[in-house]
């Protein structure tokens, strides 16, 4: 497999948007822009342009991270069209499937936020409505290019970015301790290792950033019955990752072949 695709309803046909090599493709067109012209001057819609736009449109916009999946176990009670402030998640409630949360409208505006012209949440919907597994790869890079502003020194997009990584840790360490016990997750620093141990009645994870580009994205959470803390790319593409046993003693080096669908 070297690509994930979803398939659209476009013009009466089954159409492929696909995610390869970091980026978001109409697979059944071969001229997006001719078919954008024609959909203006027929003033028809091809969902397979709309979503491009849509994507185009909010490829840095942490939006994307609180308006797409935290994981396929999710499914969220979405509103129609969020009129006011932030979207987020509400506190997961749940500790079993089908981790159930609920998209509220939080007050507050700011750099960071979406905007909230008119088009925004429409966008939003779009992207959404392509799943969580396309979903997740738009989430990875989104997230990816918020590390790169926040390596260069703009560190607006961090709270979101310690969200994010909350909701989606969070979300995979329970469904992979089977809900046993309150999941925490802090935030690691880049130079200190990522580590998940058990606090009292809690198990605290200490994640880095990247955990939620690199591994949550690729949906490589758990390998086995190891949950995977980090990993990085290796000289020959592969991925090279930590996973830690269900008694949490033990963490043991897996090795993955990462292609086009992961990138
Ligand atoms: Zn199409």
């Amino acid at each position: 497999m070297s690509a994930i695709a979803t398939l659209v309803d476009c013009g009466g046909e089954r159409h492929r948007l696909v995610w390869r090599d970091g980026e978001l493709q109409a697979a059944d067109h071969g001229d997006v822009d001719g078919e954008r012209t024609l959909a203006v001057l027929g003033g028809t819609s091809c969902p397979c342009v709309e979503a491009l736009d849509a994507w185009s449109r909010h490829a840095d916009d942490l939006a994307v991270l609180s308006a797409l999946t935290r994981g396929p176990a999710e499914t969220i009670d979405r509103p129609r069209r969020p009129r006011t402030g932030w979207v987020g998640y509400a506190p997961l409630q749940a500790r079993r499937p089908p981790y159930r949360s609920t998209m509220v409208a939080v007050a507050g505006r700011g750099r960071g936020g979406p905007a909230l012209g008119a088009e925004a949440p429409d966008d939003l919907e779009v992207l959404y409505g392509l799943g969580p597994a396309l979903g997740s790869r738009l989430v990875a890079a989104v997230t990816r290019r918020c590390l790169e502003r926040v390596a260069a020194g703009d560190a607006a997009s961090l709270p979101a970015l310690r969200a994010s990584l909350a909701g989606r840790a969070g979300l995979a360490l329970s469904i992979w301790s089977d809900g046993a016990l309150p999941v925490r997750v802090e935030t690691a620093a880049p130079d200190e290792p990522p580590s998940l141990r058990r606090d009292g009645d809690e198990l605290v994870a200490a994640l880095r950033l990247g955990w939620v580009a690199d591994i949550w994205g690729r949906g490589l959470t758990s390998v086995g019955d190891r949950f995977v803390l980090g990993g990085q790319e290796d000289a020959s593409g592969d991925m090279v990752l930590s996973g830690l046993s269900p008694d949490l003693e033990r963490i043991e080096e897996i090795r993955v072949r990462i292609d086009g669908a992961g990138r």
